[in-house]
């Protein structure tokens, strides 16, 4: 198959040009294709939310488990209506505050949603973004995008539209390019269904942001505890993710010994003919001797590092890398899904020095 590859940033949306291809886009869709498209957190691969078959070209393109459950992304909140049994209040006053944007809640599901899309479970994950090109897409693709990230599974979720060209060149239909995305991290998922709400997922919309609107707000234990036995909530949390090529590993404790820490591994590792990354920050990463700095971003403003951390991980395989050290980061605000997807990234092979 060939694969159709098109732009359209944000500030363009309105040409007759990028509506022409939104139509188009929507097309594929309603006739059980798939597009790759820009969303706030990452690149979504899109197929028709309510077509059974069309879900089941998601799994085989990105070469998915079936038990891992799609999230199904709406246009406009009237269209959460038709897919769920129950709406409890607590979804509103989510919507409210944080929709449209990068927060999924696990809700009822009605029998419009087809097992497949679910991966067998009788409640569906849905979003909102509030990246306009999605939005736009999706209502021109009749209101119900299934979407995981875009990338083939196990790899980092690609947060530029070459990154899903990479993964799936020739398994889709359309990629629509909209530039970097803003976030890149996945949304933080919520579920709904049992009483009090748990984040099954960590992600931009934190704890503290949930609590500040819902009141008491659980973790799922699975995110707090890596080595736990049981299994996560959320299906698609118990599978390794985002893994480069490389052995990552994360060096955590204070400034100057971390450094002196991974600069001695580093020497070692250059010793046995290895090449070596190093995932550093603002104002460490000149002090690193690594073949390969990466600077994630400013410690003082998390989410440049949430923005970059996926880019870097791919890089690292291009570079073919044979071991990665990072810095570790704070588990508060944003900085709670960062960690999160590093450790997964790192098989949760952390040093405390
Ligand atoms: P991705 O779309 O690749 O970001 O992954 C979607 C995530 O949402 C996976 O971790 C799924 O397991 C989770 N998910 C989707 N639907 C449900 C659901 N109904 N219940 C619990 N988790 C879900
Ligand atoms: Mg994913």
């Amino acid at each position: 198959m060939e694969t159709r590859y098109e732009t359209i940033l944000e500030e363009d949306l309105d040409s007759q040009r990028a509506q022409a291809v939104l139509k188009d886009a929507g097309a594929i869709i309603k006739r059980g294709g798939l597009v790759a498209f820009p969303t706030e957190t990452v690149y979504g691969l899109g197929a028709d939310a309510l077509q059974e078959e069309a879900c089941r070209k998601i799994y085989e393109a990105k070469g998915r488990p079936s038990d891992n459950p799609l999230i199904v992304h709406i246009g406009k909140w009237e269209d959460i209506y038709p897919i769920t049994r129950e709406l409890p209040e607590q979804a509103k006053v989510l919507a409210d505050a944080f929709w449209p944007g990068p927060l999924t809640m696990i809700l009822k599901k009605s029998d419009l949603v087809p097992m497949r899309t679910t991966g067998g479970l009788d409640t569906v994950a849905v979003r909102m973004p509030s990246h306009k090109v999605a939005r736009d897409f999706i209502l021109q693709s009749g209101g119900y995008i299934a979407a995981p990230s875009a990338n083939r599974s196990g790899r980092p979720s690609p947060t530029l539209a070459r990154y899903v060209q990479e993964d799936m060149d020739g398994r889709i239909e359309m990629i629509i390019d909209g530039g970097q995305v803003g976030i890149g991290l996945e949304s933080t998922i919520v579920d709904l269904t049992e009483g009090n709400p748990v984040i099954l997922r960590p992600g931009y919309i934190t704890r503290e942001m949930l609590e500040e609107v819902l009141g008491n707000v659980d973790v799922d234990k699975t995110i707090l505890d890596g080595n736990s036995k049981q299994a996560p909530k959320a299906p698609g949390m118990k599978y390794r993710h985002y893994a480069p090529k490389a052995d990552l590993t994360i060096v955590a404790g204070e400034e100057d010994k971390v450094v002196a820490t991974i600069n001695a591994r580093t020497k070692e590792a250059q010793r046995e003919g290895k090449k070596v990354g190093i995932i550093s920050t603002d104002h460490t990463r000149k002090r690193y001797v690594g073949d390969s700095v990466k600077n994630a971003g400013s410690r003082e403003n998390e989410e440049t590092i949430a923005r970059e951390l996926f880019r870097i991980l791919r890089e690292f395989d291009d570079e073919n890398v044979d071991v990665i050290y990072s810095e570790s980061f704070d588990e508060n605000g944003i900085g709670q899904a960062i960690m999160n997807r590093l450790l997964k990234a790192a098989g949760h092979h952390i040093e405390y020095i």
